[in-house]
């Protein structure tokens, strides 16, 4: 059976509550009982006393036997039987010896009152007696006095009892009342953003990213939550566009080059062109830029991803830095470019091959958007807990309002577009995710006309 998680929470909020509640009425019912039980013997007792009492102070040198019948009768029908023996042991007065039908109706009619109106009690029968003394304490014989106890002599005495349980009952029934309606309450304050929740995920997973849980004043759990649930959207919903953005642009970045190469081809193959060694050498570059955009779309998803393993080692900062510079020693020279580097050497602990890619890309820009004859510095520098590798140029840089973007993939500013020699806006963002896969950070420094620095930081250890 399937419950909900409303109707589990109030049961359980319910339940204590109902089991103690019927706990304490039961044990305040019986504690009440048999206190008033108590209550009601030690009366008897003191009144059984007080008989005696005043039948020794009727004693006056003789016994007075019509006072002492009337008193006799007076107490029998309140459900004592009174013997009253002189100083010899002789009975002078007896209860039962007058009229034992009449003691046995009484005794009999309190008994069966007992069980009936307050049945499980236990009815004992007192049997007692007082010796009676007289005038400084000479003694004038004995009264034995037999009674029913507890005996509730008013009716009053049960409606009493009555009351109590029936008050018991009240409280039970509105604290039940009270904690059913608190715990549903509840229930319903904790179960709200769980379905809201729920729903979300369920919105979520059938691809409708952009749903979010409102934000409500529940349960730290609640509010970790809800945050997990709206990151989670967020992060597809982000995913989802980047999926997007990147077909979009892919499709646009090799439209262009496929275009070229069918338009020529298709030219060569009607005989509108001659296939020459130039136009094939052309249809070679294009298709070569094509296999360069895979290649390094491919780079990019491995490190966004974070699908390409770390392999984490002591790399020599410097001869890294000089490796990479001398890859492009032709490059520099055609453009009568030199690169120097500068600053400290160290070790990093950092991936060798991820390094010398970030480098690559840093340093293939500052020749592409540097004029001829410019100098370039990789500047090396760290503090306890950071290194710090800067490629500076003297190139056309980047407008500030640009800065930002540059590092999204197919990103090129202006400038760069109308340059031949620009690629297709995927090295940034590669340089970004291989720097984030590295725990680093890169930021760019740049004025127009000026020159640009790219700084690379990673973490020393
Ligand atoms: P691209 O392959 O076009 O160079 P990148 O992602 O490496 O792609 O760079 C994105 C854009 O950032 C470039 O098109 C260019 O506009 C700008 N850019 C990058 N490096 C520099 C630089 N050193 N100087 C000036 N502009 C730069």
């Amino acid at each position: 059976m399937k419950k909900s998680l409303r109707f589990q929470l109030s049961l359980s909020s319910a339940l204590p509550v109902l089991l103690t509640v019927f706990l304490i009425s039961l044990s305040a019912h019986f504690f009440i009982q048999r206190q008033f039980d108590q209550y009601i013997t030690e009366q008897q007792a003191a009144h059984a006393a007080s008989l005696a009492d005043s039948v020794a102070s009727q004693y006056d040198g003789g016994w007075n036997l019509d006072y002492l019948h009337g008193f006799g009768m007076y107490a029998l029908s309140d459900g004592y039987i009174m013997k009253v023996y002189d100083a010899g042991g002789a009975a002078v007065w007896d209860a039962e010896n007058h009229d034992m039908t009449l003691c046995h109706g009484v005794m009999d009619s309190i008994l069966s009152r007992m069980r009936q109106q307050k049945p499980g009690t236990n009815v004992d029968l007192v049997d007692t007696s007082f010796d009676l003394t007289w005038d400084a304490g000479t003694a004038i014989g004995r009264v034995a006095i037999q009674y029913y106890t507890p005996n509730y002599a008013h009716e009053s005495d049960f409606g009493f009892l009555r009351a109590l349980d029936q008050l018991l009952i009240y409280a039970a029934i509105a604290s039940l009342v009270i904690a059913v309606l608190i715990g549903l309450w509840m229930a319903r304050r904790i179960a709200r953003p769980i379905t809201a929740a729920t729903r979300a995920a369920r919105e979520i997973s059938m691809g409708h990213y952009d749903t979010r849980i409102p934000a409500h004043t529940g349960s730290t759990e609640m509010k970790t939550l809800t945050s997990a649930v709206n990151h989670m959207a967020a992060e597809l919903e982000s995913q989802e566009e980047r999926k997007r953005r990147m077909t979009t642009d892919v499709a646009h970045e090799l439209r262009t080059p496929i275009a070229n190469i069918s338009s020529y081809l298709e030219a060569m193959a009607e005989g509108v062109w001659e296939p020459t060694p130039e136009r094939l050498t052309e249809c070679h570059q294009e298709a070569r830029r094509i296999a360069g955009i895979v290649g390094q779309l491919e780079t990019l998803h491995r490190s966004e991803e974070h699908e390409s393993a770390v392999h984490i080692a002591s790399v020599p900062v410097r001869q890294v830095c000089e490796s990479a510079a001398a890859s492009f020693a032709r490059a520099l020279e055609e453009k009568n470019q030199q690169c120097d580097i500068a600053g400290e050497d160290f070790i990093l602990q950092t991936d060798k091959d991820k390094l010398r890619q970030i480098l690559n890309n840093l340093l293939s820009n500052a020749i592409k958007y540097s004029p001829e004859g410019t100098a370039i510095t990789i500047n090396l520098s760290h503090t306890e807990k950071k290194a710090r590798i800067r490629v500076r140029d003297q190139g056309i840089g980047i407008p500030e309002a640009e800065q930002a973007l540059i590092f999204e993939r197919f990103y090129r500013t202006d400038s760069s577009r109308s340059r031949q020699s620009g690629g297709a806006g995927i090295g940034l963002a590669i340089v970004k995710a291989l720097t984030e896969q590295l725990g680093g950070q890169i930021t760019v420094e740049s004025r127009e006309n000026e020159g640009s620095a790219f700084t690379v930081s990673l973490p020393l250890q």
